[in-house]
Protein backbone atom coordinates (compact mmCIF):
# COMPACT_ATOMS: atom_id res chain seq x y z
CA UNK A 1 0.00 0.00 0.00
CA UNK A 2 1.37 3.52 -0.37
CA UNK A 3 2.92 5.62 1.86
CA UNK A 4 1.35 8.31 2.73
CA UNK A 5 0.46 10.14 5.96
CA UNK A 6 -3.37 9.78 5.26
CA UNK A 7 -5.23 6.55 4.09
CA UNK A 8 -5.65 5.22 0.71
CA UNK A 9 -9.37 5.24 -0.95
CA UNK A 10 -9.41 1.60 -2.52
CA UNK A 11 -12.18 1.55 -5.68
CA UNK A 12 -12.43 -2.08 -5.71
CA UNK A 13 -15.00 -4.26 -8.16
CA UNK A 14 -17.10 -7.07 -7.13
CA UNK A 15 -18.49 -10.23 -9.21
CA UNK A 16 -22.30 -9.07 -10.57
CA UNK A 17 -23.41 -12.28 -10.26
CA UNK A 18 -20.64 -15.24 -10.16
CA UNK A 19 -18.64 -14.79 -7.29
CA UNK A 20 -15.75 -16.34 -8.96
CA UNK A 21 -15.53 -13.44 -10.91
CA UNK A 22 -13.60 -11.58 -7.61
CA UNK A 23 -9.78 -11.30 -8.11
CA UNK A 24 -6.98 -11.87 -6.73
CA UNK A 25 -6.25 -8.34 -5.76
CA UNK A 26 -9.67 -7.44 -4.70
CA UNK A 27 -9.71 -10.22 -1.70
CA UNK A 28 -6.55 -9.41 -0.62
CA UNK A 29 -7.15 -5.53 -0.62
CA UNK A 30 -10.69 -6.24 1.13
CA UNK A 31 -9.04 -8.34 3.57
CA UNK A 32 -6.47 -5.73 4.61
CA UNK A 33 -8.58 -2.71 4.31
CA UNK A 34 -9.81 -1.48 8.16
CA UNK A 35 -13.47 -0.77 6.42
CA UNK A 36 -15.21 -1.33 3.82
CA UNK A 37 -17.43 1.19 2.54
CA UNK A 38 -20.45 -0.80 0.88
CA UNK A 39 -23.58 0.45 -1.23
CA UNK A 40 -25.29 -2.49 -0.04
CA UNK A 41 -23.99 -4.61 3.49
CA UNK A 42 -25.52 -7.30 3.56
CA UNK A 43 -24.82 -8.31 0.18
CA UNK A 44 -21.38 -7.26 0.84
CA UNK A 45 -21.06 -9.13 3.63
CA UNK A 46 -22.27 -12.12 1.94
CA UNK A 47 -19.63 -12.11 -0.52
CA UNK A 48 -16.61 -11.36 2.56
CA UNK A 49 -18.38 -14.26 4.34
CA UNK A 50 -18.32 -16.91 1.29
CA UNK A 51 -14.12 -15.66 0.87
CA UNK A 52 -13.90 -15.48 5.21
CA UNK A 53 -13.24 -12.33 5.32
CA UNK A 54 -13.85 -9.94 8.45
CA UNK A 55 -13.18 -6.64 7.71
CA UNK A 56 -16.25 -3.97 9.15
CA UNK A 57 -18.78 -2.79 6.68
CA UNK A 58 -20.27 0.53 6.65
CA UNK A 59 -23.25 1.44 4.81
CA UNK A 60 -22.44 4.22 1.74
CA UNK A 61 -25.50 4.52 -0.55
CA UNK A 62 -26.85 7.48 -2.58
CA UNK A 63 -29.51 8.74 0.15
CA UNK A 64 -26.66 8.72 3.37
CA UNK A 65 -23.83 10.08 1.04
CA UNK A 66 -23.38 13.01 1.95
CA UNK A 67 -23.32 12.13 5.99
CA UNK A 68 -21.54 8.82 5.39
CA UNK A 69 -18.70 10.61 2.84
CA UNK A 70 -17.90 12.79 5.65
CA UNK A 71 -17.68 9.89 8.54
CA UNK A 72 -15.46 7.99 5.93
CA UNK A 73 -13.60 11.01 5.20
CA UNK A 74 -12.74 11.52 8.50
CA UNK A 75 -11.10 7.90 8.98
CA UNK A 76 -9.20 8.43 5.97
CA UNK A 77 -7.68 11.40 6.80
CA UNK A 78 -6.68 10.02 10.49
CA UNK A 79 -4.79 7.00 8.47
CA UNK A 80 -6.87 4.30 7.85
CA UNK A 81 -7.44 2.50 4.64
CA UNK A 82 -11.02 2.06 2.98
CA UNK A 83 -12.22 0.07 0.32
CA UNK A 84 -15.18 1.06 -1.73
CA UNK A 85 -17.43 -1.42 -3.13
CA UNK A 86 -21.04 -0.82 -4.82
CA UNK A 87 -23.84 -3.62 -4.76
CA UNK A 88 -22.57 -5.33 -7.07
CA UNK A 89 -19.74 -4.69 -10.54
CA UNK A 90 -17.48 -1.76 -10.71
CA UNK A 91 -18.39 1.78 -8.12
CA UNK A 92 -18.58 5.01 -9.71
CA UNK A 93 -20.72 3.60 -12.79
CA UNK A 94 -24.11 4.77 -12.37
CA UNK A 95 -24.05 4.82 -8.45
CA UNK A 96 -22.33 7.27 -5.78
CA UNK A 97 -19.03 6.01 -5.77
CA UNK A 98 -17.80 9.26 -7.70
CA UNK A 99 -18.87 11.31 -4.75
CA UNK A 100 -16.59 9.88 -2.49
CA UNK A 101 -13.52 9.06 -4.99
CA UNK A 102 -14.16 13.12 -5.71
CA UNK A 103 -14.13 14.16 -2.07
CA UNK A 104 -11.10 11.78 -1.68
CA UNK A 105 -8.87 13.07 -4.26
CA UNK A 106 -9.72 16.84 -3.45
CA UNK A 107 -8.44 16.43 0.46
CA UNK A 108 -4.97 14.89 -1.67
CA UNK A 109 -5.39 11.85 -0.75
CA UNK A 110 -4.93 8.87 -3.17
CA UNK A 111 -7.54 7.06 -5.07
CA UNK A 112 -6.36 3.33 -6.07
CA UNK A 113 -8.72 1.23 -8.61
CA UNK A 114 -9.00 -2.43 -8.35
CA UNK A 115 -10.66 -3.14 -11.98
CA UNK A 116 -13.27 -6.52 -12.42
CA UNK A 117 -16.62 -7.15 -12.91
CA UNK A 118 -18.46 -4.61 -14.36
CA UNK A 119 -22.21 -5.27 -15.88
CA UNK A 120 -21.28 -2.74 -18.73
CA UNK A 121 -18.15 -4.33 -19.61
CA UNK A 122 -20.08 -7.41 -19.56
CA UNK A 123 -22.60 -6.41 -21.16
CA UNK A 124 -20.46 -5.35 -23.93
CA UNK A 125 -18.69 -8.26 -24.24
CA UNK A 126 -21.41 -10.53 -25.66
CA UNK A 127 -23.65 -7.49 -27.35
CA UNK A 128 -21.37 -7.83 -30.34
CA UNK A 129 -21.46 -4.56 -31.34
CA UNK A 130 -18.68 -3.90 -34.10
CA UNK A 131 -19.39 0.04 -33.82
CA UNK A 132 -16.10 1.64 -31.94
CA UNK A 133 -18.97 3.94 -29.83
CA UNK A 134 -21.31 4.01 -27.81
CA UNK A 135 -23.49 6.47 -25.56
CA UNK A 136 -24.02 4.86 -21.98
CA UNK A 137 -27.09 6.59 -19.97
CA UNK A 138 -26.69 4.78 -16.79
CA UNK A 139 -30.16 4.22 -15.61
CA UNK A 140 -33.18 6.41 -17.44
CA UNK A 141 -34.99 8.36 -15.60
CA UNK A 142 -37.81 6.89 -12.99
CA UNK A 143 -41.15 9.06 -14.06
CA UNK A 144 -42.51 8.30 -17.26
CA UNK A 145 -42.45 12.05 -18.23
CA UNK A 146 -39.03 12.42 -17.55
CA UNK A 147 -38.10 9.00 -19.30
CA UNK A 148 -39.58 10.21 -22.60
CA UNK A 149 -38.58 13.87 -22.64
CA UNK A 150 -34.39 12.21 -22.42
CA UNK A 151 -35.24 9.82 -25.21
CA UNK A 152 -36.75 12.51 -27.40
CA UNK A 153 -33.58 14.48 -26.86
CA UNK A 154 -31.36 11.47 -28.22
CA UNK A 155 -34.01 10.47 -31.30
CA UNK A 156 -31.41 11.62 -33.44
CA UNK A 157 -28.17 10.01 -31.61
CA UNK A 158 -26.64 8.07 -34.48
CA UNK A 159 -24.65 6.07 -31.67
CA UNK A 160 -26.34 2.95 -29.79
CA UNK A 161 -27.28 4.03 -26.66
CA UNK A 162 -26.79 1.74 -23.29
CA UNK A 163 -28.84 1.70 -20.17
CA UNK A 164 -29.26 -0.23 -16.70
CA UNK A 165 -32.36 -0.69 -16.24
CA UNK A 166 -34.45 -2.75 -12.92
CA UNK A 167 -36.91 -5.39 -13.00
CA UNK A 168 -40.06 -3.55 -11.73
CA UNK A 169 -39.01 -0.53 -14.93
CA UNK A 170 -38.08 -2.97 -18.09
CA UNK A 171 -41.26 -2.92 -19.38
CA UNK A 172 -42.50 0.79 -19.03
CA UNK A 173 -39.14 1.62 -19.74
CA UNK A 174 -39.32 -0.69 -23.30
CA UNK A 175 -42.71 0.99 -23.87
CA UNK A 176 -41.63 4.61 -23.73
CA UNK A 177 -38.75 4.05 -25.80
CA UNK A 178 -40.98 2.52 -28.42
CA UNK A 179 -43.25 5.26 -28.12
CA UNK A 180 -40.75 8.00 -28.66
CA UNK A 181 -37.79 6.11 -30.74
CA UNK A 182 -40.05 4.09 -32.65
CA UNK A 183 -38.87 0.29 -33.52
CA UNK A 184 -35.11 -0.06 -33.07
CA UNK A 185 -32.97 -3.29 -32.78
CA UNK A 186 -32.01 -4.28 -29.47
CA UNK A 187 -29.99 -6.69 -27.70
CA UNK A 188 -31.01 -7.07 -23.80
CA UNK A 189 -29.13 -8.83 -21.39
CA UNK A 190 -30.45 -10.35 -18.19
CA UNK A 191 -28.81 -11.68 -14.97
CA UNK A 192 -25.36 -11.85 -16.32
CA UNK A 193 -23.48 -14.68 -15.21
CA UNK A 194 -25.50 -15.99 -12.94
CA UNK A 195 -28.13 -19.14 -13.77
CA UNK A 196 -30.78 -17.47 -15.32
CA UNK A 197 -28.32 -15.31 -17.73
CA UNK A 198 -29.64 -14.79 -21.17
CA UNK A 199 -28.89 -11.92 -23.82
CA UNK A 200 -32.52 -11.25 -26.01
CA UNK A 201 -31.74 -9.66 -30.14
CA UNK A 202 -34.36 -8.57 -31.68
CA UNK A 203 -36.76 -5.51 -32.76
CA UNK A 204 -37.90 -3.73 -29.97
CA UNK A 205 -41.38 -3.93 -30.73
CA UNK A 206 -41.39 -7.95 -30.99
CA UNK A 207 -39.06 -7.94 -27.94
CA UNK A 208 -41.18 -6.40 -25.83
CA UNK A 209 -44.23 -8.01 -27.08
CA UNK A 210 -42.22 -11.37 -25.72
CA UNK A 211 -41.43 -9.92 -22.64
CA UNK A 212 -45.04 -9.27 -21.77
CA UNK A 213 -46.01 -12.42 -21.99
CA UNK A 214 -43.58 -13.68 -19.02
CA UNK A 215 -45.66 -14.18 -16.02
CA UNK A 216 -43.25 -12.10 -14.30
CA UNK A 217 -39.85 -10.19 -15.10
CA UNK A 218 -37.13 -10.84 -12.64
CA UNK A 219 -33.38 -9.85 -12.43
CA UNK A 220 -30.83 -7.33 -13.41
CA UNK A 221 -30.98 -5.77 -17.45
CA UNK A 222 -28.94 -3.89 -19.41
CA UNK A 223 -30.23 -2.64 -22.89
CA UNK A 224 -28.82 -1.53 -25.95
CA UNK A 225 -30.83 0.37 -29.00
CA UNK A 226 -29.28 0.35 -32.13
CA UNK A 227 -28.77 4.46 -33.29
CA UNK A 228 -30.78 6.40 -35.37
CA UNK A 229 -30.96 5.61 -38.63
CA UNK A 230 -29.65 7.79 -40.94
CA UNK A 231 -33.48 8.93 -42.13
CA UNK A 232 -34.36 9.62 -39.04
CA UNK A 233 -31.58 12.45 -38.94
CA UNK A 234 -33.22 13.95 -42.04
CA UNK A 235 -35.51 15.97 -40.60
CA UNK A 236 -32.46 18.35 -38.86
CA UNK A 237 -29.90 18.19 -41.70
CA UNK A 238 -29.05 21.59 -43.18
CA UNK A 239 -30.24 21.92 -46.89
CA UNK A 240 -28.22 20.68 -49.86
CA UNK A 241 -27.12 23.85 -51.01
CA UNK A 242 -24.15 23.96 -49.42
CA UNK A 243 -22.19 21.13 -49.89
CA UNK A 244 -19.49 21.50 -47.59
CA UNK A 245 -21.65 22.52 -44.83
CA UNK A 246 -24.18 19.70 -45.44
CA UNK A 247 -20.92 17.39 -45.30
CA UNK A 248 -20.00 18.51 -41.92
CA UNK A 249 -23.41 17.97 -40.46
CA UNK A 250 -23.05 13.83 -41.88
CA UNK A 251 -19.79 14.35 -40.29
CA UNK A 252 -19.67 16.05 -36.61
CA UNK A 253 -23.56 15.68 -36.52
CA UNK A 254 -24.36 12.13 -37.89
CA UNK A 255 -21.18 10.95 -37.29
CA UNK A 256 -20.97 9.09 -40.72
CA UNK A 257 -17.61 7.53 -42.19
CA UNK A 258 -16.45 9.19 -45.35
CA UNK A 259 -18.39 6.48 -47.19
CA UNK A 260 -21.34 6.28 -45.58
CA UNK A 261 -21.74 9.70 -46.03
CA UNK A 262 -20.92 9.80 -49.49
CA UNK A 263 -23.92 7.22 -49.84
CA UNK A 264 -26.15 9.20 -47.58
CA UNK A 265 -25.07 12.69 -49.40
CA UNK A 266 -25.03 11.23 -53.52
CA UNK A 267 -29.03 10.14 -52.59
CA UNK A 268 -29.38 13.66 -51.07
CA UNK A 269 -28.14 15.52 -54.01
CA UNK A 270 -28.99 12.80 -56.49
CA UNK A 271 -25.51 13.04 -57.85
CA UNK A 272 -23.04 9.74 -58.32
CA UNK A 273 -21.41 8.75 -55.49
CA UNK A 274 -18.17 8.62 -56.50
CA UNK A 275 -18.00 12.23 -57.75
CA UNK A 276 -19.77 12.76 -54.28
CA UNK A 277 -16.82 10.41 -52.47
CA UNK A 278 -13.93 12.53 -54.39
CA UNK A 279 -15.05 15.81 -53.54
CA UNK A 280 -15.59 14.87 -49.82
CA UNK A 281 -12.24 13.13 -49.63
CA UNK A 282 -10.55 16.26 -51.18
CA UNK A 283 -12.57 18.65 -48.73
CA UNK A 284 -12.33 16.33 -45.39
CA UNK A 285 -8.29 15.90 -46.15
CA UNK A 286 -8.18 19.16 -46.34
CA UNK A 287 -9.91 19.97 -43.25
CA UNK A 288 -8.02 18.13 -41.55
CA UNK A 289 -4.39 19.44 -42.73
CA UNK A 290 -5.20 22.72 -41.72
CA UNK A 291 -6.78 21.60 -38.23
N1 LIG B 1 -21.65 0.00 -10.88
C1 LIG B 1 -22.08 -1.33 -11.29
C2 LIG B 1 -21.39 -1.73 -12.59
O1 LIG B 1 -21.41 -0.92 -13.52
O2 LIG B 1 -20.90 -2.80 -12.71
C3 LIG B 1 -23.57 -1.39 -11.50
C4 LIG B 1 -24.33 -0.83 -10.37
S1 LIG B 1 -25.93 -0.35 -10.82
C5 LIG B 1 -26.47 0.34 -9.28
C6 LIG B 1 -26.81 -1.85 -10.85
C7 LIG B 1 -27.36 -2.14 -12.23
O3 LIG B 1 -26.36 -2.80 -13.01
C8 LIG B 1 -28.54 -3.08 -12.23
O4 LIG B 1 -29.76 -2.40 -12.00
C9 LIG B 1 -28.50 -3.67 -13.62
O5 LIG B 1 -29.05 -2.77 -14.55
C10 LIG B 1 -26.98 -3.75 -13.84
N2 LIG B 1 -26.52 -5.09 -13.44
C11 LIG B 1 -25.88 -5.42 -12.31
N3 LIG B 1 -25.64 -6.74 -12.30
C12 LIG B 1 -26.12 -7.26 -13.44
C13 LIG B 1 -26.17 -8.54 -14.02
N4 LIG B 1 -25.69 -9.60 -13.38
N5 LIG B 1 -26.75 -8.71 -15.23
C14 LIG B 1 -27.26 -7.64 -15.88
N6 LIG B 1 -27.24 -6.38 -15.38
C15 LIG B 1 -26.69 -6.20 -14.18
Amino acid sequence: MPETTGGTLYVVATPIGNLEDITLRALRVLGEVDLIAAEDTRRTRKLLNHFALKTPCLSYYRENEARRGEEIMAKLLSGQMVALVSDAGTPGIADPGARLVNRVREAGLPVVPLPGASALAAFLSVAGQTGASHLFLGFLPGRSGERRKLLQSLATEPHPLVFYESPHRLLKSLADVLAVLGERRVVLARELTKIHEEVLVGELGALLARLQKRPAIKGEFVVLLAGAEPAALAAERPSGEDFAQLAAWYRDQAGLSLKDAARQMAIDLDLPRSQVYRRLLELWTTVHQGS
